[in-house]
This record gives C-alpha cells, sequence and structure tokens, in this order.
C-alpha cells in the first residue's frame, strides 16, 4: 500500500540545535513499548522513565535535551535508539482502504516553513516515486481564478464567524501557553472587520492558502474549518504577528491538543 507525501516533506531536515521552538520542551512523551524495553536495559536512561514517560525537567525541557539543543541519546546511541514518537515527530499518517497519506505537522517550525513558503500547490508523492493527484477538496483552494476570501466562502458553504466570536471559540478551548490566550484577548478587545481580514487574506495570500490547503489535507475536507483558521490566522496577522510564527502556534494549540482539534472540527463541521 503507498503512502503518498506532500513534495516538500522531502526536503524536510530536523533542525536540531537550530530550531527555536523545539518540539523537545513543554510535551510529555509517552514511549512505546518496544522502546521502553530497550531503554530498561539503558540504567542512565532507565532512571529518567516514570509510568512509561520521560520525566521533563523543571524548565519543561526532555531530560535528554542537552543545553545546547542537540539530544544526549541520538548522541550516543544514534537516531534509530529513539523511541516511535521521537522519530516520527512532527509526521502524520491518514489511512484509506488502498493508500495513506501523510505529511509533516505545522507545529514545527521547520515543516511551517516549507508547506507555508511554497509557491506552487503541493503535490503527492510516493516513496516509490508515484504520484497521486490532489483531492478536490484541496485542488479547490488553489484554484487561481477566485481571491482567497471567495475560495473560503466556498469551502465553508458560506458560513464565516465573526472575527469576536471565532476567538472566543478558540479562547474556550484547552490552553497549552498562556501566550495563545493574550493573542486571542487582542482579537476580542478589539474585533476585525470582515474588509480588514479580506485585506489580510489578499495581503498574504500565498502562505494562508497553503495553510488552508495544508488543513484540508489532513482532516480530509474539513471546509469550514480550514476556513475560521485560515481567518483567525489573518486575524492576529492583523494584530501584529507573522503567519508562519502564529500558523506554527494555532497547530500546537488546536492540532495538537486531542480535545482541542475534535472541539474545532465539531464546533466547524
Ligand atoms: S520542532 Fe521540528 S525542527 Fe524543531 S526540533 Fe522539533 S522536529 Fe526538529
Amino acid at each position: 500500500m503507498n503512502t503518498y507525501w506532500p513534495d516538500y516533506c522531502q526536503n524536510f531536515r530536523c533542525k536540531a540545535d537550530k530550531c527555536v521552538h523545539t518540539c523537545c520542551a513543554g510535551w510529555v512523551v509517552g514511549i512505546d513499548e518496544d522502546s521502553l524495553a530497550r531503554f530498561n536495559k539503558e540504567p542512565d536512561i532507565a532512571c529518567k522513565i516514570e509510568d512509561g514517560c520521560f520525566v521533563l525537567r523543571d524548565d519543561g525541557r526532555c531530560p535528554f535535551l542537552r543545553d545546547d539543543n542537540l539530544c544526549e541519546m541520538i548522541i550516543k546511541h544514534g537516531e534509530n535508539f529513539l523511541c516511535d514518537i521521537c522519530k516520527e515527530h512532527p509526521r502524520f499518517y491518514n489511512e484509506f482502504e488502498d493508500h495513506t497519506e501523510a505529511g509533516i505537522g505545522l507545529v514545527c517550525e521547520e515543516a511551517c516553513r516549507l508547506a507555508l513558503t511554497k509557491d506552487e500547490p503541493f503535490t503527492l508523492v510516493s516513496e516509490d516515486g508515484s504520484k497521486m493527484e490532489l483531492p478536490d477538496y484541496v485542488k479547490a483552494v488553489f484554484d487561481t481564478s477566485k481571491t482567497l476570501s471567495e475560495k473560503l466562502n466556498e469551502i465553508s458553504g458560506g458560513r464565516r464567524a465573526d472575527s469576536k466570536l471565532r476567538a472566543e471559540i478558540f479562547d474556550g478551548m484547552e490552553v497549552m501557553d498562556p501566550k495563545w490566550t493574550t493573542l486571542l484577548g487582542k482579537i476580542i478587545a478589539e474585533p476585525v472587520s470582515a474588509e480588514e481580514e479580506n485585506k489580510a487574506l489578499a495581503d498574504n495570500e500565498k502562505e494562508l492558502t497553503n495553510f488552508a490547503a495544508y488543513l484540508l489535507y489532513r482532516y480530509k475536507g474539513a471546509g469550514r474549518f480550514a476556513s475560521e483558521a485560515a481567518y483567525l490566522l489573518a486575524d492576529l496577522v492583523i494584530k501584529g504577528c507573522g503567519v508562519q510564527d502564529v500558523a506554527r502556534v494555532f497547530s500546537c494549540e488546536v492540532e495538537y491538543s486531542d480535545i482541542n482539534i475534535d472541539e474545532a472540527l465539531e464546533t466547524f463541521g
């Protein structure tokens, strides 16, 4: 069964010590059983595991993340020694009957850069070089004959929350980082008009189109969700954020909380 990836994933390399927002801090890493058995044979690793998870340092960093942001476990034992979650992050997989659609999550700053700065629509390529056509629900957002706001209007079935309500809905979800609440609070305190949103969409068309396409691909055509998320990013850009920065934070807050992503997909279903 073939696994297809957006073409930009071929260029993905973890930035390791060059990463500003490392994924090796702030997350509880659950260790798979095979890796746990392997780790338990190494006393210097086993002593940093509790209840099947790495015991994070007081500052939230993984106990194996050195001060120079390199992974002690990779240095000592090689990349293949890592547990599944560390080996796979930030990759995701959607299984279909006859193929798998994979990708890299925007929670990673390098994935964000690759996915959002692409000039042309991404294509889907498998490891053996075969190609798959983009699903129609992804193609819809790359149609160059329409403005991005027209396309968001179409994929959302004409439904669009106003900026304050939208920010309040996301603000009501589980919060990972209080800075997210502060950002949403700026929209709630001073809402953005539909005209301002449309201008921000036009001014940041490439990155926001790629962002909507990523969500449509990952969430199998969840048009209303992709549309509201793109508008939310436009609102945050108006409040002074950079598109890539806020896409990464959105991914972290909404996509990488099981509770939040379920709620968002249901609310904007
Ligand atoms: S966020 Fe991405 S680039 Fe940074 S350490 Fe994690 S996988 Fe590597």
